[in-house]
């Protein structure tokens, strides 16, 4: 054995703030009979040690192959450094405010060790709010900073002498652990029956699993927010939750147990298992093989799908006969998901037939996160529970500046630093409620990471509620188009400042020049865009209401290329519009009424949709692109052809070719496929006569639209085939969720240019 002494630097990088990774680094220092010091720096963690080698090698190891579970070491850089002769291992703290942000760590779910204790620990035998350093309730629960007991909804339990013990043993995996809590001083479930009598329960799971089988649906409070629960096998019961819900058609999220039993329902690969498995728990959108109730996914080929992350959840496995459960938020139609135990028993148990919270307050609303997984890459559609607040890096000075995010699905940004930090989703703020959680959240945001605002950006749009709620707080307001917020949020998460072609496929989102813009490409960069081409404009007959009614779309298309005869012909697409109806809306066309014009992507996706009798009515938000999609079969290469008149890209050939199709009998599967092999290859020529012009090779795609996963490959492959650098999402979605993260970027661009002059 080597009984040299020696000492050594580690320079750790990546995510090892906030997660408990300090205490960490004591334990195994101690445990490897080490002396010295670790300290947060900016870049992560620094660490001295000094020992034997063999212990240092030991240490090493440990550090590499055992640190907590929401850490992520990026590198590990070990220098040799003077013996200084430390007589033990201590935790250097720096009183920096910076430092304190990092600490507010997203929610983490229960890690294995706790899975452990909760079997063997006497005093957690069964306890379903066990949690340590490495897990548990954190942003959901934080009130204010520095992240301390008192500072949480912890605060009313006092912790009994034994927590109390752990909570101060720099060796136990519970040290400084804020929500630590046991049998004897923790919070509880409590079960509210139908005839709303009411029973403390230290794990409901049993109850809850033997009413789940029987087909009954609970509200259950989960982390950040009340569920609806109920046999994701069971069509009845999952039918039953639809209506009472009056939630036709969103697909609903699932939950299974394990990773064995999801790969016998759904096609899950390398990537798509390990988002499934990650400590941020997020649904993940994986293709169905075998589905769960017909109900539950509702005809679309994908179903959410994610895995127990709380201790009850496990627990509820334990118990349960079926597979699988829904779980779904807990709100009435479009509100946020509910938080507070009152409103749960007020306004949810009309949905449910038992509701189950728990005595500590959720302070901080989350929903699932959703990611789905496209060119191997994991990729949000909602970013919230798991992922929030974790700030993300630009190479711009953000400080002082508030982005307010777009309107349908909202999220805001605040600008720390160099960093920006985004709200949770929020949702849609036509919604009163969600409006008020909105500047709530606003204002929680503010105090928690000390932010005033000195600068605002928001979208160019004034009717949007975040452009006037931005206006109100009276302070100097940059307004940003919609479409080029997209491009600059995706340029922001991929650290790109310079020229690009952006490509913005998306719903709506208000032009410079007063109209609808949606399917755009641009040539910018952070401070300026150039509108180089776009889609071919229609009027929108209805304005909002086509979002509902996607029919309408399609016949302002067939209207604009192939005039009133068109409608001579039987189209079974309207076999449901009665002939009064179709003249009026051709009227308004004609007379301009309430015609808005619209480039929109989104609203050419949804024509086609219709047309092809996919979705001639929508429920929810994108429905008619998602089934659209749902449709498109991988094998088929064929396509269809547009044309490129001066700026515009114009549909009159796709049209006309989709229409000969379906005379001719083709599939919808395959005129669907058609349809998107069409719009990769349009990205591709338009993309390619941009560069012939420019010399430029970077290509940015962003909006709503590129949530459609075979579009996103098909384009990704074609644009590398031929040469192009693309870059896409992945940390923020390509939807309007990702708005705010563009605004505060171009807002950062904007402000050092300023100072530069
Ligand atoms: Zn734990
Ligand atoms: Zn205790
Ligand atoms: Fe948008």
């Amino acid at each position: 054995m080597n009984l040299q002494m020696k000492a050594s630097l580690f320079q750790v990088q990546g995510l090892v703030q906030g997660v408990g990774f300090r205490p960490f680094i004591y334990r195994i220092a101690i445990k490897n009979n080490l002396n010295g010091w670790v300290e947060n720096n900016n870049e992560g963690v620094t660490i001295h040690v000094e020992g034997l080698e063999s212990d240092i090698e030991s240490f090493k190891k440990m550090l590499v192959q055992t640190a907590p579970q929401a850490s992520s070491i990026a590198s590990v850089k070990e220098t040799e450094s003077k013996l200084e002769g430390f007589s033990k291992f201590e935790i250097r703290h720096s009183s920096n405010l910076s430092e304190a942000i990092t600490e507010v760590s997203p929610d983490i779910a229960v890690c294995p060790e706790c899975l452990a204790d909760i079997q063997i620990q006497q005093h957690r035998i069964g306890y379903p709010f066990i949690n340590c350093t490495n897990c548990g309730p954190r942003f959901t629960i934080i009130k204010d900073l520095p992240y301390d007991r008192h500072q949480t909804t912890m605060h009313p339990f006092a912790m009994c002498d034994q927590c109390r013990k752990e909570y101060s043993d720099i060796l136990d995996r519970r040290f400084h652990a804020q929500p630590v809590a046991c049998l004897h001083c923790g919070p509880v479930y409590m079960i509210h029956f139908e005839d709303s009598n009411k029973e403390e329960s230290v794990s409901p799971a049993r109850q809850i699993a033997e009413w789940i089988d029987k087909g009954s649906i609970i509200a259950l409070k989960g982390l950040g927010g009340y569920h609806f629960v109920c046999d994701a096998l069971n069509e009845k019961a999952v039918q039953t939750l639809r209506k009472r819900k009056s939630r036709e058609g969103k697909p609903m999220a699932v939950m299974f147990s394990n990773v064995e039993n999801i790969k016998k329902r759904f096609s899950v690969n390398e990537t798509e298992e390990k988002s499934l498995t990650s400590w941020k728990r997020p649904i993940v959108l994986l293709r169905n093989l075998e589905p769960c109730a017909p109900s539950v996914s509702n005809g679309m080929h994908t179903t959410g799908v994610l895995m127990p992350y709380m201790p009850l959840h496990h627990q509820l496995f334990q118990f349960l006969k079926t597979e699988a459960i829904v779980l779904t938020s807990g709100n009435v139609s479009d509100e946020p998901v509910t938080i507070s135990d009152e409103e749960a028993l007020k306004n949810l148990n009309t949905i449910a037939d038992y509701i189950v919270s728990y005595n500590r307050e959720i302070y901080n609303r989350t929903d699932d996160s959703v990611v789905f997984v496209a060119d191997g890459k994991e990729r949000l559609l909602r970013r919230s529970r798991g992922y929030v607040p974790s700030p993300m890096k630009l190479s711009l000075n953000t400080e002082g500046i508030f982005a307010a995010g777009a309107e349908l699905v909202n999220t805001f940004a605040i600008g720390k630093g160099t960093q920006a930090i985004l709200s949770q989703h929020i949702g849609d703020l036509k919604n009163a409620e969600t409006l008020a959680f909105y500047e709530e959240s606003f204002q929680r945001f503010s105090r928690l990471f000390r932010f005033a605002p000195s600068l605002i950006a928001c979208d160019l749009h004034p009717d949007y509620l975040s452009t006037q709620f931005a206006r109100s707080l009276g302070i100097e307001t940059i307004e940003i188009q919609h479409h080029h917020a997209h491009i600059a949020s995706c340029m922001a998460e991929n650290g790109i400042d310079e020229k690009v072609i952006g490509v913005a496929l998306d719903g709506t989102g208000l032009g410079d020049d007063g109209s609808i813009w949606g399917g755009e490409f641009f040539v910018c960069d952070l401070m300026d865009y150039e509108r180089a081409f776009y889609f071919d404009p229609v009027p929108l007959p209805g304005g909002d209401k086509v979002t509902h009614e996607p029919w309408r779309t399609a016949v302002s298309y067939l209207y604009k290329y192939f005039g009133k005869d068109i409608f001579a012909e039987k189209l079974s697409f309207l076999d449901g519009v009665d002939a009064k109806h179709l003249e009026v809306v051709l009227q308004a066309i004609d007379l301009k009424i309430n015609c808005p014009l619209s480039s929109g992507a989104g609203r050419l996706f949804d024509a086609v949709a219709a047309l092809t009798g996919i979705c001639t009515r929508s429920d929810f938000h994108a429905e008619a692109p998602m089934r659209l999609e749902a449709t498109a079969a991988q094998n088929c290469r064929g396509k269809y052809v547009f044309d490129i008149e001066e700026r515009r890209i114009v549909f009159w050939k796709l049209f006309y070719l989709i229409l000969k199709d379906l005379k001719m009998g083709v599939s919808v599967s395959e005129i669907s496929t058609k349809f998107h092999n069409t719009m990769a290859l349009l990205v591709l020529t338009v993309a390619k006569n941009i560069r012939k012009a420019t010399a430029i090779n970077k290509i940015v795609l962003s909006g709503g639209t590129f949530q459609n996963r075979y579009l996103l490959e098909k384009s990704i492959f074609i644009l590398r085939d031929s040469g192009f650098e693309v870059f896409t999402h992945q940390k923020v979605p390509s939807n309007d969720g990702g708005i705010a993260l563009g605004q505060l970027a171009i807002a950062a661009k904007i402000k050092a240019m300023k100072k530069e002059l």
